[in-house]
């Protein structure tokens, strides 16, 4: 695909957490938005969010991302899709729960692009870094890994699968579903296929949240073990995972479209942690914030459950990552605007 650096940019589940900054940063950026929610009720503050910039934003409202024709007239005149809206949770009975809209929804969205996009150019899928976590020996995982193990249990066990893996198996179904499409059109599609593939989302929110217990999964887990200190003394120091700033996971959707030689998967990590690394920095920010349990840790021979190669964002994309100071002075500023400190 040829560069872009303007157009219409369709956003589906543009209300979610990730998606109203990929909806800023894209309009900042200079290209237009449509982005899609499920129900009226939740146009409203992103109207009012975005009301600075007029015409370029509007919202429309898709109750059933499964149904393909749902989308029929909204992809006509965009010059590149961003499709984010897909079930985040870890309370899921039945597996389907999260695959069905993670796949169904990923394929109506290229299906209608494919029927109804005569200008679209490029397509970005928001997947995950659950669609390539697989063994890890010490080698960072980078692009070409897939998960198996939890599309293996969930088909083993059903809804009595771990809740993180039937998420982590709806992320990657849907991910190799899009791939697979995508695959076997490539030739006869104006358009190309990008996945960006980030760990654990954390930083700032924009999106409309009532109290903290309403956050999104992951600002909902930093919120409640950094801030409100739920974790024990243990998991502070053993507790962890793999982590990006939410402007910077937005960022690479805008990297995306404005890169003429992006392609394929993209893994857009800032690193590992544990979660001592956020609390210490948190401490100093703010006393009020717990401290953790920095006596038991010593980073320079902590050892991660895994790691993620990032390097092909940085040399493609060329995006830059916040550290984890700058994410967590901004995200504890947000916190205290809010008066949730
Ligand atoms: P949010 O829960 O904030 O947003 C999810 C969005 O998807 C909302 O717009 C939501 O709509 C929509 N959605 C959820 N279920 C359905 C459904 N069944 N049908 C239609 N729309 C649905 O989550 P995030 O912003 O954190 O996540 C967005 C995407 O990023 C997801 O695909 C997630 O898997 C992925 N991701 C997130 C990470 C993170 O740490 N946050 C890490 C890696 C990937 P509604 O508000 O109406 O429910």
């Amino acid at each position: 695909m040829p560069s872009l650096n303007s157009g219409k940019v369709l956003v589906t589940g543009a209300n979610g957490y990730i998606a109203v900054w990929i909806v800023k940063t894209m309009l900042e950026a200079g290209f237009s938005v449509r982005g899609t929610v499920r129900s009226a009720s939740k146009a409203d503050h992103l109207r009012n969010l975005f009301k600075s910039f007029g015409d370029k934003f509007e919202v429309v409202v898709v109750p059933d991302i499964t149904n393909a024709e749902s989308f029929t007239e909204y992809v006509k005149d965009v010059d590149a899709i961003a499709h984010t809206a897909s079930p985040f949770h870890m309370n899921a009975i039945e597996p389907d729960e999260l695959i069905i809209p993670a796949v169904e929804g990923t394929l109506s969205v290229l299906k209608a692009a494919e029927a109804h996009g005569p200008s679209v150019k490029r397509v970005i899928v928001l997947s995950s870094t659950a669609a390539v976590l697989g063994p890890y020996s010490g080698t960072p995982l980078d692009e070409s890994h897939w998960n198996q193990d939890s599309i293996d249990e969930v088909k083993a066990k059903g809804r009595d699968a771990a809740n993180h893996m039937k998420y982590r198996a709806s992320k990657t179904l849907a991910e190799r579903a899009a791939w697979e499409w995508y695959e076997e059109r490539k030739s006869k599609l104006g358009w190309d296929l990008v996945a960006l593939n980030p760990p654990f989302v954390f930083g700032p929110f924009l999106h409309e949240v009532a109290s903290p217990e309403q956050l999104n999964t992951s600002a909902h887990d930093w919120y409640f073990n950094i801030v409100k200190g739920k974790l024990s003394p243990d998991g502070y120091v053993n507790g962890g995972a793999c982590w990006v700033d939410v402007r910077d996971i937005a960022t690479a959707h805008a990297l995306a479209l404005k890169t003429e030689a992006a392609a394929g998967r993209f893994i857009v990590a800032a690193g590992a942690f544990k979660w001592q690394d956020f609390a210490t920095p948190a401490h100093a920010i703010d006393a009020k914030v717990p401290e953790g349990n920095p006596s038991a840790y010593d980073p320079s021979t902590v050892q991660h459950g895994v790691v993620y190669n990032s390097t092909k964002s940085k040399s493609v994309l060329g995006l830059k990552y916040h550290t984890v100071e700058e994410t967590t002075k901004d995200t504890l500023q947000d916190f205290e605007i809010r008066g949730w400190l």
